[in-house]
């Protein structure tokens, strides 16, 4: 357990390692942040910072020995990175959540042998395999890259008018997921937390909406029934206990059906706090970032409470210069990244309504 005074390790330097390291400090622990050259908003708000590449190995084991656990804000943090620091120093959430989220046919297999329900899969090597699996699960369906997916990217459409040829070109060759389409009506979040000692406590379920592959809103209460409530918080229970799992996570799901036909399935897992929860920042009673602060030095989990219906909107690009007229909304909660250069589709801030 950690003591107040002790710091702890993040890998990553972006906004999450951002909003982590803000919530550390009223908790009284520092943070030191370890991350590669580059654009990193997480360096202005912490006491200590490493520039060095995830594969030197002499800085992570001087990092490793500067702080009292480590734990990270992204998913693709090498296999060998985490070898290297867990030799040394805790790293939470355990490595194995890592191996088993970075890819996605092994992402998708493990939570399909908990029982619970996914979109049916083929793992694809080749041109030939993915004209073989397009013809079991048809079309529209889904190719992924097994590795280093997000925000739709590493993803084509295989719809009427795409052969094979081109979905495989499009994704690059490599090896990949086919997944069958799912026709949802909502995708729905839950951010859970999993402590050292075991318990696990889930926030509301979110809703999510996405603009060209990117999560732009999150609303809660979700539109959906008691019941898919309870589903998909007992099904982010039994993926934290299969993987001993330690933080903050998220599972992301497909809502499909309406009133009793309503049927989640489960997307993906992420091992780390969750932009489908920045929400929890003011509009819960202990927000995401803290819970997994929390977590990882072995204290006990906050409140989850909900504190009135949420509207948390992503501020993409160009929609930062709006911060003026937003910060003049009373009782709107801004959060900007301080990232140096606005880029199209990048993250620069979110803002949130609590409407109690
Ligand atoms: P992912 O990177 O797997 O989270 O996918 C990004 C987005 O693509 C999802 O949020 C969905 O909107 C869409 N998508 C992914 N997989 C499927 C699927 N099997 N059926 C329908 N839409 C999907």
């Amino acid at each position: 357990m950690l003591k107040p005074g002790d710091t702890i390790g993040i890998l990553g330097g972006g906004q999450l390692a951002r909003m982590m390291a803000l919530a550390a400090a009223p908790l009284g622990l520092k943070c030191h942040i370890f991350a590669p050259e580059g654009d990193n908003p997480a360096f202005d708000v912490t006491a200590a910072h490493t520039i060095a590449s995830y594969d030197d190995e002499a800085a992570l084991k001087a990092f490793a020995g500067a702080v009292s656990v480590v734990t990270y804000e992204f998913e693709n943090v090498p296999a060998s990175t985490a070898d290297i620091l867990s030799a040394k120093v805790p790293v939470l959430p355990a490595p194995r959540a890592l191996a088993i989220t970075q890819d996605r046919f092994t992402e998708k297999s493990f939570i399909r042998d908990l029982g619970l329900a996914v979109p049916e899969f083929i793992a694809v090597a080749s041109l030939a395999e993915l004209e073989a699996a397009l013809t079991r699960l048809g079309r529209p369906s889904v190719l992924k890259t097994r590795r280093l997916g997000y925000d739709g990217k590493g993803q084509a459409m295989v719809r009427d008018d795409v052969s094979a040829e081109i979905a495989w070109s499009t994704i690059g060759g490599a090896p990949s997921i086919l997944e069958a389409f799912v026709p949802f009506e909502r995708e729905v979040s839950v951010v859970a937390a999993r402590s050292s000692t075991g318990e696990v406590l889930a926030y509301d379920v979110c809703e999510n909406r996405h603009a060209h592959h990117i999560l732009a809103q999150t609303i809660l209460p979700a539109a959906i029934s008691t019941q898919t409530e309870q589903a998909a918080k007992a099904a982010a229970r039994k993926i934290a206990e299969a993987l001993d799992y330690v933080g903050v996570f998220a599972v992301e799901f497909f809502v499909a059906g309406s009133g009793a036909d309503e049927a989640l399935s489960v997307n993906e897992i992420a091992p780390r706090v969750h932009n489908s929860g920045h929400w929890t920042l003011g509009g819960a009673v202990t927000s995401q970032f803290e819970q997994h602060i929390r977590a990882v030095a072995g204290w006990p989990l906050g409140s989850v409470q909900r504190l009135g219906r949420i509207e948390m909107e992503n501020l993409i690009g160009d929609d930062v210069a709006r911060w003026p007229e937003l910060l003049a909304e009373p009782g709107l909660s801004l959060e900007l990244y301080g990232k140096r250069e606005v880029r199209a589709g990048r993250k620069m801030g979110h803002i949130t309504r609590v409407i109690r």
